[in-house]
């Protein structure tokens, strides 16, 4: 039995599915997860001292690669200094001015720590402001695993969700409506049937749960334009694509696109923490107003801007701001993406990708799929041999067709040309 057998049969004992986050199991694609002992760089290393050229980068956060010596640092002084102390420290200053610096749609922000967290609090902001109950969410898009957003679309679009989760019951997920992604007829349906008694809309702009879908223009600005005629908040959830697609998240790439465009609640998570336990929610000064302690909205954490994650987030959010940084993330996503495709049509297999700045999503498929159910249509068994195949030859990708990819700061032309080989091999 091999190392990593060993390990994730001991884990198993004690670890229900011997891990801490589904996906991490290896159930989509099959196989014995690697148990990671270190990283450095573009690499991570498992307990065989298996070396792998990281696409996952711990699912968005390493976007400079692992270990960056200014982040290490800045981790280590922070560390000396105190892990948590449950009070105010001018470093959550330091972090907030600098995300209100890089997001101009928000005035204000909090501090919490994870993405779950911080669209659990988003969406009871956006209810406590506008004082309703009801929410829409898209398909396929994961806002992490609050009960109100575990749900799946009900049978029509005057029924409500029903949940994905036993644990979750009905009654919780009885107020969110679920509806496809860029689908504009549904959007224009669900806001006529239920303009007043919406408090917000959540979606992720670009979708990194579905691999890569991006919402399209016409429809992100026919969304806002519904949302600011009926009174609901767009919230933003840029876990994924905050501080990633661009410096400015998604949010700056739609402003591109519809002069003026805003989100109303952002929600951070991933690359703000820089690795460390760290997101963030912000909207407008009135909105934020409503939490505690100036408002009635309750929301409150033990660890919440922690001084250590804050230093690791702050390290990480300076070095991204360092001229051509995205510029030459956006150049090396783009070649891991050409690579692919260009190995896949040399040897016959069709495949369709897409990036920016430095996430990425590839489908064995003719076109880019809109929305989940396309997605879910895609080659999954082509996929998971081609997912182990990359495996074998020493390329970390994600283990579910339904996720996307990360490229950091730290992988070289050498390690992109080493991995699109990889990709000629395995889909030869
Ligand atoms: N929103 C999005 C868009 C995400 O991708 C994720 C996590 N993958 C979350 C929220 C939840 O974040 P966390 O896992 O930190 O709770």
């Amino acid at each position: 039995m091999s190392t990593n057998e060993q390990l994730f049969e001991r884990a198993q004992r004690v670890i229900p599915g011997g891990v801490n986050s589904p996906v991490r199991a290896f159930r989509a694609v099959g196989g014995t997860p690697r148990f990671i002992s270190r990283a450095e760089g573009p690499y991570i290393f498992d307990a065989e001292g298996q070396r792998y050229i990281d696409y996952i980068g711990s699912w968005g956060p390493m976007i400079l690669g692992h270990g960056h010596p200014a982040v290490l640092e800045a981790v280590q002084k922070a560390a000396r200094d105190g892990f948590s102390f449950g009070a105010p420290t001018e470093r959550e200053i330091e972090l907030a001015e600098e995300i209100l610096k890089l997001v101009p749609s928000m005035d204000q922000v909090r501090l919490v720590s994870s993405g779950t967290e911080a669209a659990m609090s988003a969406l009871r902001l956006a209810r406590g402001a506008t004082g309703r109950n009801k929410i829409i969410k898209f398909e396929g898009c994961y806002h992490g695993h609050a009960d109100a957003l575990l749900v799946k679309a009900g049978s029509g679009l005057a029924t409500f969700g029903s949940p994905t989760s036993a644990g979750v019951p009905a009654e919780v997920v009885q107020h969110t409506l679920v509806l496809a992604y860029n689908d504009l007829e549904e959007l224009e349906a669900a806001f006529k049937l239920h303009h007043a008694d919406l408090a917000c809309v959540i979606i992720e702009p670009i979708a990194g749960n579905m691999n890569f879908v991006r919402a399209s223009v016409p429809f992100m600005k026919r969304l806002r334009e519904l949302c600011t005629q009926h009174g609901a908040l767009l919230v933003f959830d840029e876990v994924m694509t905050g501080f990633r697609v661009a410096l400015g998240g998604a949010q700056s790439l739609y402003a591109r696109a519809i002069p003026g465009f805003e989100p109303d609640v952002s929600v951070f998570g991933k690359v703000i923490g820089g690795g460390m336990p760290l997101a963030a929610f912000g909207a407008k000064r009135a909105v934020m107003a409503q939490l505690a302690p100036l408002g009635p909205v309750y929301q409150a954490g033990t660890l919440s801007g922690n001084p250590v994650a804050t230093a690791c987030g702050l390290s990480t959010l300076k070095e991204i701001q360092r001229p051509g940084f995205f510029e030459a993330l956006t150049a090396s996503t783009q070649a891991v993406v050409q690579g692919l495709l260009a190995a896949a049509r040399d040897n016959g297999v069709k495949m369709v990708g897409d990036s920016e700045g430095g996430m990425f999503g590839f489908f064995f498929e003719d076109t880019l799929p809109q929305n989940y159910a396309t997605v879910m249509k895609t080659d999954k068994e082509r996929f998971n041999r081609f997912f182990h195949g990359m495996l074998d030859h020493g390329v970390y990708l994600a283990p579910a067709l339904y996720e996307a990819g990360f490229v950091s700061a730290a992988h070289s032309a050498q390690d992109i040309a080493d991995t699109v080989s990889a990709a000629r091999n395995s889909l030869r």
